[in-house]
Order: structure tokens, then sequence, then C-alpha cells
């Protein structure tokens, strides 16, 4: 007999897109999107359209497994539940008996955007008193603004009403392709023009009426320019700017020496498109700018985002609908509230989650972190500077659980590995960090094999550890009822699988908003590129098109769509250093080097580089991990600046 169940999908992608799973003799035998939800709109994208084929592949984790061999080699045994709890409860004793509850560490970031499988977990972790844990390792570089009180984001299905559209490093047709949809409706309705900012002519850039192929770094140095211009052409909302803008003086003084000319020959691309991007950005009523994190995750990603927003403000852009800065946008969800961190029974430490690999191999953290616990991410991928974390993670002396599909890289150094069940296999809610509205994720099928959802993981341990708060043994729904707004219960979930709760539009000028818009060009100063060419080649690691981060990397499908690790390089690089299309290359430095093949295009700019997706470690392969190249440094909001990354390449011997 067939069912068709509603779900979502819980990756880390701004669309969150309503799915519809059917479910054959208790098998799921497909996946569609629902053709009612406003975004979604009945399509999943090209990583998520079989998403069947990873919950039922042959390598997925169904049985608790406990270390046997050296750390990172991947060997390991089957173990009961019972024993896999035991373990850990007592490990985790005596950590606490021995260098307190602070040594230990969750490790938490979005594999699973469902409020119950990425927070329920941190219950028992509040509850023990563990270290607490702040940071991002994707989009820190926006939180300065935020918490300055700048608005950042709104509904996306008002783009369709925006005369003028800004991709500033944002590749929409491969990240978030359901809100390019709204970008064609401003075409047709508005007339709009599409502006794509972008060191590579990606798939987003093709679509584009403009495409300014910028030097990757100068984004910042791009946006005091067009702030310059609209100064000094009178294109800014004088009214708007005088009652907004606190500092508009240090503004305009910071921005001054930013002639379009000047910034023309730091960012590698005409004065007269800058000239011409100012002015529509003047004329546009209104124009929304929309920036990814690749230009985010560079050194001067904080005062990029500042300067984006200052652009927004002095245009006046957040008056109208369709209209201000969008790089968030996420509905009416107190995801933090499932968390319940008044459970720790005092003050505690908070770690930075993207300083992994520096927190675990810090001789003088005390406590140091001897039991690490890790859902919903692969550090041993994602982070910057891996090696490092890798040789953390490596430490005789850590204690550490994974809860995961499938044995990742991470996984791989975990003494005890615990299989989590795919979200067709548990109940949960989820938000969106891209549109407004909240979804239900209702079981298809039973848990497969052994694998358990991580709220049952959650009150399995802390009754195994004799924490007794009934928070800790709350049912999945009272958990998920604890985020949902009171306007969009878990009954009003089950009539449609989704309700939109959208937060009031920014409305600068009612609420008396008065902002700091000046940038801090000035503490940048070092860091600045002068135009002059670096020696070294720079390499961008941006997202693929058929994995999303790590996931999808173990999948066959979505490995041969995407090929193999490929280098993009301009043929006049390339030419330099006597490489051909298909050639393989040595990539990095003395500290650490990659091996991949060649693709010589011109749609990366001269003196970039680019190497897409994170590909996993393949046992005896060449090692692909881009972030071994990714240095150990943050902006100062704590951004892990991936894109800061500058190679040698040379053929591979
Ligand atoms: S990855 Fe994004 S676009 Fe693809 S199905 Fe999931 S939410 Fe939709």
């Amino acid at each position: 007999m067939e069912r068709r169940v509603r779900g979502c999908c819980p990756l880390d992608c701004q669309d969150s897109c309503a799915w519809i799973a059917t479910v054959e003799d208790g098998r799921v035998t497909g996946v569609v999107g629902d053709p009612d939800h406003p975004i979604t709109q009945g399509v999943l994208c090209a990583k998520v359209r079989d998403y069947e084929t990873r919950t039922y592949a042959p390598d997925r984790l169904l049985h608790p497994l406990r270390r046997v061999g050296p750390k990172g080699a991947g060997q390991f045994e089957r173990i009961s539940w019972d024993e896999a709890l035991g373990t850990i409860a007592a490990r985790f004793a005596s950590v606490i008996e021995t260098h307190g509850a602070e040594a230990i560490m969750p490790m938490n970031y979005l594999g699973s955007m469902g409020v119950l499988q990425r927070r329920a977990l941190m219950r028992l972790f509040h509850a023990l008193g563990a270290s607490a844990i702040h940071g991002e390792v994707c989009g820190a570089a926006g939180l300065p603004i935020i918490e300055a009180g700048h608005p950042f984001g709104f509904d996306p299905e008002e783009i369709a009403d925006s005369e003028l559209i800004v991709l500033w490093g944002a590749n929409l047709l491969t990240t978030a392709h359901h809100h390019w949809r709204f970008v064609q409706e401003a075409r047709e309705r508005r007339g709009a023009t599409v502006v794509v900012i972008d060191p590579r002519r990606t798939r987003t850039a093709r679509k584009a009426d403009v495409h300014l192929a910028i030097r990757p770094g100068t984004d910042v140095i791009l946006a005091a320019s067009l702030g310059r211009i609209l100064l000094a052409e009178g294109l800014v909302d004088r009214a708007y700017a005088a009652d907004v803008a606190l500092d508009l003086d240090a503004y305009a003084a910071e921005v001054a020496p930013w002639t379009a000319e000047r910034a023309a020959e730091v960012c590698g691309i005409e004065a007269a498109d800058i000239t011409a991007l100012a002015r529509r950005l003047g004329a546009a009523r209104p124009a929304v700018i929309r920036p990814g994190v690749g230009p985010m995750q560079t050194i001067s990603g904080d005062a990029f985002v500042r300067a984006l927003s200052a652009l927004a403000i002095l245009g006046g852009h957040w008056r109208r609908r369709g209209g201000g800065l969008f790089f968030l946008s996420t509905p009416r969800l107190d995801e933090a509230a499932a968390e319940r961190s008044d459970l720790a029974p005092g003050p505690r430490r908070s770690l930075d989650i993207a300083r992994l690999g520096q927190l675990l191999t810090d001789p003088d953290l005390d406590p140091p972190v001897k039991a690490l616990t890790v859902w919903g991410t692969n550090p041993a991928l994602i982070q910057p500077d891996v090696d490092t974390v890798r040789r953390g993670l490596a430490r005789e002396d850590l204690f550490t659980v994974v809860l995961e599909h499938f044995m990742t890289d991470t996984a791989r150094y975990a003494d005890i590995v615990l299989p989590s069940t795919t979200q067709f296999e548990h109940f949960d809610v989820q938000g969106a960090w891209g549109h407004h509205y909240i979804l239900l994720n209702e079981p298809a099928v039973p848990p497969l094999g052994e694998a358990k959802a991580h709220a049952e993981v959650m009150r399995l341990l802390a009754a195994r550890m004799g924490l007794t708060d009934p928070a800790l043994r709350e049912s999945d729904e009272e958990i998920a009822a604890a985020a949902l707004p009171a306007d969009a219960p878990l009954s009003a979930l089950r009539e449609t699988g989704w309700r939109k709760a959208s937060p009031p539009r920014p409305d600068l000028l009612a609420e008396g908003a008065r902002l700091p818009v000046s940038i801090g060009l000035e503490a940048l100063r070092e860091d600045l590129p002068d135009g002059t060419a670096p020696e070294k080649l720079r390499l961008l690691t941006p997202k693929a098109h058929y994995f999303l981060n790590s996931t999808f990397g173990n999948m066959p499908r979505h490995r041969a769509a995407q090929k193999r690790p490929t280098l993009q390089i301009h043929p006049a690089d390339a030419e330099a250093r006597a490489l051909v299309d298909g050639s393989a290359a040595r990539v990095g430095d003395d500290a650490a080097a990659l091996v991949v093949v060649v693709e010589v295009t011109e749609d990366v700019r001269p003196g970039v580089v680019a190497l897409e997706g994170k590909w996993w470690r393949t046992e005896g392969g060449p090692d692909a991990v881009a972030n071994r190249l990714a240095p150990a440094r943050w902006t100062p909001a704590g951004q892990p600046v991936y894109n800061d990354i500058f190679v040698d390449v040379a053929p591979a011997l």
C-alpha cells in the first residue's frame, strides 16, 4: 500500500524545502518537493531529489560501534546500545570527577537543521554543566551588524518587487535555487536588473545582466567606492540616511579615498562598471543586496557586511518592499528555547566551535577538552586548518563520541559511533535561514537497524547518568513545542506541513533606529589589498553543485555528477605553470598540499584558482580536503577565512 508523508529537507540550505515522501510496503520509494509550499513549489534540488538513496545506502551506519584500531583508521566493532550508553556514561562521569564537567564539549552545527536533531542533545550537556559552545563556521561575519541592531533580511518572496538585485558572491543556482524564481519574477514584473559580483563565472553569473569578476578579497573596497559615488553624485536618500545613520560623516571620510578609478585598480574591474553599478543602486526603487558567504569568509568579511548594510541604508532601500540587505531571514521559531540552557547548574565557560583544532591542541586550556561529542558536523573536513583538527581528534586521551549516518572523516576518529536516524525516520520541526516558513517533518518509516533519533539518545543517556530533571524526559512533541510560536502550533503544522511565521519587516524609521554605518576600513589597513598581483594564486573553495558542504561526498551518484576534485585555473596561469587541461597539479605549500586534476577555463579570473566541494578523504586515494590549506585565521567576529588561501600550483610529479 502506498502512503505519502509530509516532511522537509534538513540540510544546511536557506531554502528549507517541504517534501512529500512516498512509502510503499514500509519503504521510502521516492521524494518530491511539496507543490503547495510557496518556496519549494514542487521542486527539490539536484542534491536531494533521491534522498531515499542516502537513507538506504549500503554504507549507512545502523549499529553502535566501538573503535578497535588507531584513531582515524576507521577500524570498529559492533556493540549494543546498552554497552555504548554504559561506556559513554562511565567516561563522562570519570571526566567530570577528574577534570570537571567543563572538560566535556558538545560540538554541533547545521548538518540537520531540525530543532530536535540539532538542539535536543544540548539539554544533556547543559544539565551536566559541560562547556557551552558559541561561534559560527559559516556566517560569523554578519554577527557584528546583527549585534549593532542592523536589519539583515526580509521575506524573500518580496524580492519579486525589487528593481535591482545585486548577488554579491551568491551563486543562487547552486546554493539556493528556489530563490532564483523570485529573481526571475522581479525581471518579469519590474524589469529588474540582476548584477552578479563574483570572481568566477558561476551558473548564476551566466544568467545575470551584469557580471563583475572581482578580484577576491577586495569586495569591501568595491562597496566603499559605491558609497563614495552615491554621496558624490547626490544619489543617497538624504532624509532617510539623516534619520537612520548615526555616523554619516565618519563613513563619508573613510570612503572618500576610494574613487572608482582607485577601486578599479584594486578590485580588478573597470571604473566605468563601478560607476554604473553605483548609479543603478542610486536609482533603484528598491534594490536588494544579497551577499553570499564567499566574500564574508575573508579577513575583511566583517567589514564587507558592514559596508553592504551601509549601502542599503544610504540608498533608503529598506523603505520599500523588496529592498534592503538580505543575508539571513528566519521565521519566528525559538530554537534556542528547545535547548533549555537554564538546565545548567551554574555559569560555565563557552568554547568557539570555529576553533576546534586550536581548542583540542591547546596545552594551556584549563580544563582541557577530555570528552567531545559531535553531531551534525564533520569537523575533520569542514573546519579551517584541518590538519590541526585531525591532530586534536587523534589525541589518545580524548574520548570522542560521534553521532552519524556514515563513517565520515570525523567518525573515523571516534571512540564510540552512534547511528543516527535520517530525516525519513524521525519526527522534527524546523525553521529556515532563507525564508519565513516553519516546517513539520513526520517520520515516513521506522528507524533503520538500530539507528536512533537524537532526542531519544538524549533521554537514554540522561537516564543512564542518573539525571532526573523532567526536561530530560520530555517527548519529541514537548521539545518541539518549546520552540514553536503560539500562532504555529503543532496542530496547525499538521494541517499543511508548514506554516508561515514572518517577523515584522524592518521599519527603521518607525523604530527610531540610529545605526552606525562606518565600515572600519582603518582597522583593516594592513590587510587591504593594494592591487599588486601576489606571487601565489588565490584558492577559492566554493560550494559544489552536487554536495552540500560535506554531505553527499560519499554518495555514488553525487560523486559521479561532481566528477572528481578539480582545480579551475585561468589559461594564462595554466600556461605559466606548464599545466594543461586534465593534467594533475600539486596545490599548496611546503606544509600541506593536495593533488587534483586541472580544468583550464576562463570561468575563473587570472590569479585565482577554485576547487569546488568538500571532498572526503578516500581510502588510499589522493587527499583533496581543501580545508587542509585553510589558514588558522579568523575575522574579528570569529569567521574562519576559508577564502584567504594562497597557494603554489605546479605539475604533480
Ligand atoms: S538542499 Fe536546499 S534546495 Fe535542496 S532540497 Fe534541501 S532545502 Fe531544498
